[in-house]
């Protein structure tokens, strides 16, 4: 009999992400037979944590934060990573681990940014040429800086609470796309954005500030990456914008891993369904 499907997300915190609910789903719909766990873990213990699920037999893993970069710093001869893909090094990220083909170690790679394209493409049809305001610097916004610098837009203006977050992202994507620096001052964004996309970790909790909203009279596409429904999306659509939230991405990201793990395309209608996303997004829970 074929071993079990063994996988896992690990992450500090995991319990609120909704991985576990589409990846079952998707192991489900495939006819195959396995489990895929949340495993809290905390950057400290990954490299052991690595090693552990190797030897266990787990056949893939999705990392969350704040590990994607930790991952990254492992990668090298000897250690639980081996060898990265193309995107992964671009990013200096990992969000995706599978098993090298010897089995001694990992091999790394990163599904966040094809995964943002796909979701912006499904949002909003094609990105060139478009003019974007990418609200946040951190992990997923370079995600989405280095996706929409490869997608051809015409124009990115970057928005970020701290002027060196700011700096370094722009700096990434520099000679790829026509880059401008926006200072938090005031409620809103200036005018003439095609498309807005949200990839800061506000909305998660309870009493975070708003992230800035588009310019007011205008409706650009507004993509919020956090998965759920959160108060910038319902000011946003209040003033005429379409939305969507971030489980368009973690569907994408989520099919391409599961591809990795399995070797087979995945089951798309079954991790929609379990996403919820035909439905309204779901609220969240603080
Ligand atoms: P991260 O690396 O920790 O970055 C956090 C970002 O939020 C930074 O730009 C930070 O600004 C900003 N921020 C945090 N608190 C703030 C505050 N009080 N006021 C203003 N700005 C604040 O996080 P990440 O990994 O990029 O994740 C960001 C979001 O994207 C999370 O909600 C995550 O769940 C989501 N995400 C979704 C997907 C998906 O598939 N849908 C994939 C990856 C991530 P500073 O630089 O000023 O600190």
């Amino acid at each position: 009999m074929a071993a079990p499907w063994r996988l896992a997300l690990l992450g500090d915190p995991v319990a609120h992400s909704l991985s576990p609910r589409m990846q079952a789903a998707a192991l489900a719909a495939a006819g195959l037979d396995g489990t895929y766990e949340a495993l809290p873990t905390t950057a400290a213990a990954l490299s052991e944590r690595l090693e552990t699920l190797l030897r266990a037999g787990y056949r893939g893993l999705n990392l969350t934060a704040p590990l994607k970069e930790a991952a990254w710093r492992l990668l090298g001869a000897g250690g639980p990573v081996a060898a990265a893909s193309a995107d992964a090094a671009a990013l200096g990220a990992v969000n995706t681990l599978v098993p090298a083909a010897d089995g001694a170690a990992w091999t790394a790679h990163d599904t966040d940014l094809a995964g943002f394209s796909e979701a912006a493409r499904a949002a909003c049809g094609s990105l060139a040429g478009r003019r974007v305001a990418l609200i946040g610097a951190g992990g997923a916004a370079r995600a989405a800086a280095l996706a929409l610098a490869r997608e051809g837009v015409a124009h990115l203006a970057i928005w970020n609470r701290g002027a060196t977050g700011r700096g370094a992202l722009a700096a990434l994507v520099a000679g790829q796309v026509t880059v401008a620096q926006l200072a938090p001052v005031g409620e809103r964004l200036p005018g003439g954005f095609d498309l807005v996309v949200q990839a800061t970790s506000l909305g998660l909790a309870a009493g975070d500030p708003l992230p800035p909203l588009p310019a007011a009279g205008e409706r650009p596409f507004a993509l919020d990456l956090v998965t759920g429904a959160t108060p910038w999306q319902d000011r946003c659509r209040a003033a005429g914008c379409s939305t969507a939230d971030g489980r368009l991405m973690l569907l994408a990201q989520g099919a391409a891993a599961f591809a990795l793990w399995t070797g087979r395309p995945a089951p798309r209608e079954a991790m929609r369904r379990a996403l919820g996303l035909d439905t309204a997004p779901p609220a969240r829970t603080h």
